[in-house]
């Protein structure tokens, strides 16, 4: 049993000294003390079932076996910097991790988070192609660094710093953007900012291949392929970031971008990568990574042989559970089910998602589409006091987001 401090103790100490404007979710916010693959517990041992974990780091569940004995294996023998000397665990994981992406991707740089990965990958793509702008997409995600906090679009993410060089082209959104779903027509919005905005040539262009803070939002069909030529024509570099959608989550493929039909320049990982081992990841063809080699690039802490020890793990996890099949069938039950209840509720504006990366988007009509936002919030904090742990996200913050560590099952579901 849990003799630590209690939920109301810990929020007292938190308000202190962990100042922060995003307060832990929900009215009295859980104290988890533990994890078990699908599964948390509180300090009063009482179960939840964790639908949220996904987005929160875990992949393959909660403190999965075969993930924890290789971290404590590791943290047993070492842990240090990969930067100075030799060690199998850095190699052993970009070897696997490139095995899984596409035949030129294979050149591997370790970072600390998702935030981390994306700068990187923009400032690659700034030295290779050497050109300064990058085009993102409007309600992305990508970090809370400068460059990536430019990238980001949405101003409840932003701060008021100095955020040059990225303009933010018209979100391919089926449900709300002004094109519906006709994803060439957004395409020729990255076309008309590159000719109307820049000198005609630009660094890159980042997306995600669904948009997760922002609400699970599937790219218009024929979206990124029409992007994808229209950067190429502009010098660019075409960015993937797959912190969300990597790993097997969507189910169809092991990464986002596949479902689209384009192979990127680089790939940005993170989250799932570790199963909770803080590690990202940019790979990249080693042309373009040689970069790099043109003046010191190091991180300390980037690669270290405990994370990646972790992740080499997880990838084996992946296949060893077939969790990206598990991801399609479980997913595709989820979604269907969930589908099934707009006959009976008119608040379900929007289900949509692939694999384990669901949305559902609560309106208060379906023709104005108005965002049910105190609904939303009602249902979350429902569903935690029935055991169960969704998120919330989009632009109005009116989604529900199931985002499940892959091992999650059509009995989790609810059936
Ligand atoms: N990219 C995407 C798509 C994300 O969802 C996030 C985190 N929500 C990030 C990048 C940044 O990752 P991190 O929080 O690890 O810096």
């Amino acid at each position: 049993p849990y003799n630590g401090p209690s939920a109301s103790d810990l929020l007292k100490r938190r308000k202190v000294y962990l100042p922060t404007c995003l307060g832990p979710f929900y009215t009295h916010p859980l104290n988890l003390v533990e994890g078990k693959m699908q599964y948390v517990f509180d300090e009063n041992g009482r179960r939840y079932l964790d639908a949220f974990g996904g987005i929160a780091t875990v992949s393959c569940g909660h403190c999965h076996p075969d993930v924890v004995e290789a971290t404590v294996n590791q943290t047993r023998l070492l842990q240090h910097t990969t930067v100075l000397y030799l060690n199998h665990a850095v190699v052993d994981f970009a070897e696997a991790l490139a095995a899984k992406l596409p035949r030129e991707l294979e050149a591997v740089f370790f970072t600390n988070s998702g935030t981390e990965a994306n700068e990187l990958a923009l400032m690659i793509a700034r030295l290779y192609t050497g050109y300064h702008d990058i085009i993102s997409i409007r309600n992305g995600y990508h970090g809370n660094a400068t460059s990536t906090m430019a990238a980001t679009a949405q101003f409840f993410h932003k701060f008021n710093v100095v955020q040059t060089g990225i303009h933010h082209a018209l979100n391919p959104d089926p449900y709300r953007g002004v094109f519906g779903s006709d994803g060439v027509k957004y395409a020729n919005d990255v076309q008309d900012i590159i000719d109307y905005g820049t000198c005609g040539h630009v660094a890159g262009f980042i997306a995600e291949a669904i948009q997760g803070v922002g609400g699970v939002i599937e790219l218009a069909p024929g979206y990124l392929p029409a992007v994808y030529s229209i950067i190429k024509k502009a010098g660019g570099l075409f960015i993937a970031d797959e912190v969300q959608t990597g790993f097997g989550r969507t189910g169809s493929h092991f990464w986002g971008f596949e479902e689209q039909g384009i192979v990127p320049d680089i790939v940005t990982l993170a989250k799932g990568i570790g199963n909770g081992a803080p590690i990202g990841a940019v790979v990249t063809t080693p042309e373009i990574a040689k970069v790099l080699t043109y003046s010191n690039y190091f991180s300390t802490f980037g690669g270290n042989p405990v994370c990646t020890a972790a992740g080499l793990a997880v990838l084996r996890a992946i296949e060893k559970d077939k969790l990206q099949y598990n991801a399609f069938v479980v997913g595709s039950y989820i979604k269907e089910r969930l589908s099934s209840l707009m006959e009976k509720h008119e608040i379900i504006g929007d289900v949509r998602g692939r694999g384990m990366l669901l949305g559902v988007e609560l309106v208060q009509d379906r023709q104005s589409k108005t965002p049910a936002k105190s609904e939303m919030l009602k249902i979350t904090e429902h569903m935690k006091d029935m055991g169960v742990l969704i998120g919330k996200g989009g632009f109005h913050g009116n989604v529900l987001r199931i985002t499940p560590p892959l091992c999650f099952t059509k009995e989790d579901a609810g059936c």
